[in-house]
């Protein structure tokens, strides 16, 4: 397949109208020798060729997919001045576009004053929550379930903080009994409830952990890195669209644009609910600070230089993809996990495959049916080879045999866990693509027999 090109054309008059804005500036010699770049760059462009093809359908691995093409031409235009968004001083129109941009994915989850910015991806943003979280309550653990993302256990460490693990249900979701069970002694001061796991997007039973909230003392992190953007998907399950609809209770919130919102990576976000928690952040910086009054991103963000980039990036896509239900964007995510329920089901009706349960979001996990475990796992290796060979693109989960019960897939368990295949349908394309999918799928499983 080739790659879109014409777009090229958008950007040298994008740069014009850039340069435009400098015009009274006095002219500098131009001393660039393009024909010195390309063999670098060309040889750049041959090394790159080892790669999966992340920007093709038949790539249904891991959470990947090259951003939207407004905000690859926004990002590289903007590249041509570099703004750092660490303050006013450093990049003044990106700033504000970024407290745009913020400003709409927090009225996505129904926040109108809380206080947030954009950062280097979901672990950060995490850290930042988490930081925040031990800040208001010193000296407590953190507590997050068995499928969270394994960063939380890490940043708690990092962070100094004691760490919790609460079980996880059939379907991956944080168990709420285990977690009540646990708050009983007092030593949990934050939660992290994750809508979208990153195994299977299971998502947590906000709704009942917010409940706790009567009884116990706690703060509620939502780590919606991958499934944050799904709030405004038409065709959730009820159990997922009751999680979405109270993340306004929560504290504070991690979401991902390079994962769901078309972004190049880069580009994380964190926002809190209470804008008082700025406090937190003070510092006597001597020189960054210097021209302007109003509180600067880089005083309310544990980083200092920020890709100004990031954020023209996102404000263009937002522009073109507003964050609204029934919006192009909405309706893409919704699409997304109609070929993930499409899959399912075509697995589902497959002997030869035991899928998890019906996807959440538009993650499907399946194991592949074996007498004894060791063996499904063998098997699933060999499919996710032999599709590769065929150009699908699969991934490989282990999961523990608790959340594989259910879907029974063998007989007898000669291990605690279980290496699955895993599919994150997450292009809009995917629906049309699902036949073809499944006709690699078949032949890669017929090869393995
Ligand atoms: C991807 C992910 C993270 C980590 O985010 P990065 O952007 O990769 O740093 C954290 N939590 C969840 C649920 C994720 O899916």
């Amino acid at each position: 397949m080739s790659f879109d090109r014409e777009s090229l054309a958008l950007l040298d008059e994008a740069l014009a109208v850039l340069a435009d804005g400098f015009r009274h500036l006095p002219d500098v010699p131009q001393t660039l020798d393009v024909a010195q770049l390309r063999e670098p760059l060309l040889a750049a462009a041959r090394r790159l060729q080892d790669n999966a093809p992340y920007h093709h359908p038949l790539y249904v691995g891991h959470m990947q997919k090259p951003p939207h093409p407004v905000a690859r031409l926004a990002y590289t235009l903007t590249l041509w001045l570099n703004p750092n968004n660490h303050a006013y001083d450093g990049g003044r129109a990106s700033s504000i576009m970024e407290q745009e941009a913020i400003g709409e994915i927090a009225r996505m989850i129904g926040w109108t004053d809380s206080q947030g910015h954009l950062c280097g991806g979901g672990t950060l943003a995490n850290f930042e929550a988490l930081w925040v979280a031990r800040e208001q309550h010193p000296g407590k653990a953190i507590a997050a379930s068995s499928q969270a993302h394994y960063t939380h256990e890490r940043l708690s460490g990092v962070l100094g903080v004691p760490f919790r693990s609460i079980a996880a249900d059939a379907h991956g979701r944080m168990d709420a009994a285990a977690l009540e069970d646990a708050l009983q002694d007092g030593t949990i001061g934050t939660v992290v409830v994750t809508l979208g796991t990153t195994a299977t997007g299971a998502v947590d039973p906000l709704g009942r952990i917010l409940a706790l909230r009567a009884r116990h003392t706690f703060r509620i992190h939502v780590d919606a890195a991958y499934g944050g953007y799904f709030t405004l998907a038409d065709n959730l399950d009820a159990d997922t669209r009751q999680a979405f609809d109270c993340v306004a209770q929560a504290d504070s919130l991690a979401i991902d644009p390079h994962k769901h919102g078309l972004q190049p990576y880069g580009c994380g976000c964190v926002l809190f609910r209470d804008p008082a928690v700025r406090h937190h952040y003070r510092h006597d910086s001597p020189y960054t600070y210097l021209s302007s009054d109003d509180p600067h991103l880089g005083e309310i963000s544990l980083e200092c230089s920020r890709p100004g980039a990031a954020a023209v990036a996102l404000w263009a896509t937002q522009r073109l993809l507003p964050l609204v239900p029934g919006g192009a964007f909405a309706q893409d995510l919704a699409a997304g996990r109609m070929a993930a329920l499409a899959l399912y089901h075509a697995l589902a009706g497959d002997a030869r495959f035991a899928p998890l349960f019906p996807p959440p979001l538009d993650i499907v996990v399946w194991a592949v049916r074996a007498d004894i475990a060791s063996q499904a796992s063998l098997r699933a290796r060999a499919l996710h080879a032999a599709a590769r060979e065929h150009d699908l693109h699969l991934a490989l989960v282990t999961l523990p045999r608790a959340m594989l019960e259910t879907c029974a897939p063998v007989r007898t368990w000669d291990t605690d866990t279980l290496t699955c295949l895993r599919a994150c349908v997450m292009k809009p394309e995917h629906r049309e693509w699902m036949d073809e999918i499944l006709a690699r799928l078949d032949t890669a499983a017929a090869l393995v027999r």
